[in-house]
């Protein structure tokens, strides 16, 4: 379960999304129209890993349609209860690379922070969702010993937000962080990763603005958009206020059964992202984790639809199709073949 923990802190704005967040599966069927014969098992697959959806993303979902493509990221179903092989519960072997608080170091070069344990959004494929996150929320002195750590390392190059989501944090506290980073000579490059900018794009304020490019670290965004409809006016708004401000915004997706392992999809995909100013990065094979194996689509079927990419976009808009193996030293290219 991921936690919503001091979101009194936050400002206002975006702090009433995320409190106004609908978490009950019976609202969601409520207010989205749906038919309840799936509300008993969705009710069943909350308690482990509870429903949260910001009502800026319940308004791209289109009413009464069980199958919506973004419904489908993130409504409880039974389907999760089921114990496969081959799904665990730390998918991509980060327990063991988690040598402080908050810190984990997996690759070489760049390290991943947790600035915060919640999310604007539960994603039901997250390969988190079974993080231990109550010993990952460190207090201010556990901070100092990560800040340290980075120090102590001049390999690393980069630092990278993550969570949790890093902006359900206040801008106040990432400001205390991003200032300490930019006082480490060594670290060059801040990366944020977020799916904030599609669940509440309104959290993309002056003051993040400011703790985000003011620094003298680039600074890059990674957002998390599986499907076109995602991409909406206030996700246009949010991104043109990032590049104005010189922050470079690049997506990644992961490829989701039900939600956009179909060619036709990922081309639109590719193209809305660049009509809104996001490059495509990566396209992830589905993480093994405990409780998504309805989410995974087949290697064969993954490589048919990147060629399918490649045959249809110029180059830079088709992502690299990758997976994360445990103990690799980076992410691993999925080759694709080209298309008969
Ligand atoms: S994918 Fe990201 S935003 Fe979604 S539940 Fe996981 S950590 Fe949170």
């Amino acid at each position: 379960m991921i936690p919503h923990a001091n979101l009194a802190l936050q400002t206002p704005s975006w702090q009433a999304q995320l409190s106004g967040a609908v978490r009950e599966p019976t609202a969601l069927f409520e207010l989205l129209g749906l038919d309840t014969g799936k509300l008993p098992a969705a009710l069943r697959a909350s308690r482990d890993f509870p429903l949260f959806v910001p009502h800026a993303f319940l308004a791209k979902i289109r009413r009464g349609d069980i199958d919506d493509p973004l419904l489908a990221q993130v409504l409880p179903r039974g389907e999760e209860l089921e114990i496969v092989p081959g799904f665990g519960t730390d998918p991509v072997g980060e327990q063991d690379a988690n040598p402080q608080p908050g810190l984990i170091h997996k690759y070489r070069g760049r390290v991943l922070l947790m600035a915060s344990t919640a999310c604007p959004i539960h994603c039901r494929y997250c390969f988190r969702r079974h993080f231990p996150y109550q010993d990952n929320r460190p207090a201010r002195d556990e901070w100092q010993q990560a800040l340290s750590y980075l120090s102590g390392d001049q390999s690393i190059k980069e630092v990278i937000l993550s969570g949790g989501d890093p902006l359900t944090a206040s801008d106040r506290q990432l400001a205390w962080l991003v200032t300490r980073l930019a006082a480490i000579s060594h670290i060059k490059r801040l990366r944020v990763h977020t799916r904030f900018v599609v669940a509440i794009p309104s959290r993309i304020t002056d003051e993040c603005l400011q703790w985000l490019a003011g620094s003298r670290l680039t600074s890059t965004m990674v957002l998390h958009v599986n499907h076109p409809n995602e991409l909406g006016d206030d996700t246009l708004t949010a991104v043109r206020k990032l590049k104005t401000a010189g922050v470079d915004v690049l997506n990644q997706s992961v490829l989701l059964r039900g939600v956009n392992d179909d060619a036709a999809t990922l081309t639109t995909l590719s193209e809305k992202l660049y009509d809104t100013g996001i490059l495509p990065y990566y396209l992830h094979m589905l993480d093994p984790v405990q409780g998504a194996a309805h989410f995974a689509v087949s290697e064969a079927r993954a490589q048919e639809l990147h060629a399918a990419l490649l045959a249809a976009l110029p180059g830079y808009l088709v992502p690299r199709l990758v997976r994360e193996v445990p103990g690799e030293s980076s992410k691993l290219a999925v080759s694709s073949h080209s298309p008969s």
